[in-house]
């Protein structure tokens, strides 16, 4: 899968695609992350890609005809319609089945706002979806296009390899995932849970699962009240509450 990024600033990717699981993803040729500079699509001796907003007010405003020659050369070299997004504040907010669905493109545009954002008239000609992170201003797109871009990587085969499968992750099945421990069995006097070392797969299997429904349901009520379980994990859930109430809790 690809990813051609439009920005300002192409150096703030370098680091965060270097490093870990995205980079080796790259140098396997699973993904492709490639960022191109809005300014190389000025034609003017100025380089200029912003300018004051028309009706006036505060701050710049980022110019469509850049923008525009950039998306049409990446559509052109590619030979298809990519399809396209712009990051932004006022975007559907970003959520793992967004992220699922968009991993099943062939390859994405992100197109990267700064200062008051983009001329809008680039949304009409060039936007399928606008996205946003999250109830609150960023200075600019990049680092909202590097967290859809991690996010939708990881979804891609091979990116996580078997053992660091995200089919578990919280979200992945509308529930938040149990917790963790690794070595040592006894830390600063806390002690990992007895059921997690006696080899009992089943056993296992089955605390894991409540500590997935009572996690979510202590603290993300509203992505159990979208879920549909299983007449197991209903006992199981009721069984939580019960003890809750009892004074045993997370
Ligand atoms: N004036 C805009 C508004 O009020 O909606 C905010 C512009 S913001 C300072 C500049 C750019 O940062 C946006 O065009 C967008 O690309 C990016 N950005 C900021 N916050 C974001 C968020 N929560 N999600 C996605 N992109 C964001």
């Amino acid at each position: 899968m690809f990813f051609d990024i439009l920005t300002l600033f192409p150096e703030m990717f370098v680091g965060p695609f270097s490093e870990s699981i995205l980079a080796r993803a790259r140098e396997e040729e699973l993904i492709e992350i490639n960022t191109i500079n809005i300014r190389d699509y000025t034609y003017d001796k100025h380089h200029i890609t912003d300018d004051t907003p028309y009706g006036g007010g505060a701050g710049m405003v980022l110019k469509p005809e850049p923008i525009y020659r950039a998306w049409q050369n990446i559509n052109d070299k590619r030979q298809r319609d990519v399809t396209t997004i712009l990051m932004s504040p006022q975007g559907k907010q970003l959520d793992q089945k967004m992220v699922k669905d968009l991993s099943l493109e062939e390859g994405l545009i992100i197109i990267c706002g700064r200062y008051e954002g983009v001329d809008d008239r680039v949304r009409d000609l060039v936007v399928d979806e606008e996205i946003s992170i999250g109830d609150y201003v960023l200075t600019g797109g990049e680092l909202p296009a590097m967290v859809l871009v991690d996010a939708v990587a990881r979804m891609k085969k091979g990116v996580l390899g078997d053992e660091n499968s995200s089919i578990k992750d919280s979200f992945f099945n509308g529930l938040l995932e149990h917790p963790h421990y690794t070595r040592p069995r006894e830390f600063a006097g806390l002690k990992v849970p007895d059921v997690l070392l006696n080899g009992n797969h089943g056993l296992i299997d089955l605390w894991r699962k409540k500590k997935s429904l009572q996690r979510t349901w202590l603290r993300r009520p509203d992505l159990l009240a979208k879920k549909r379980l299983t007449a197991a994990e209903e006992k199981l859930l009721e069984e939580i509450k019960a003890e809750i109430k009892g004074g045993q809790d997370d």
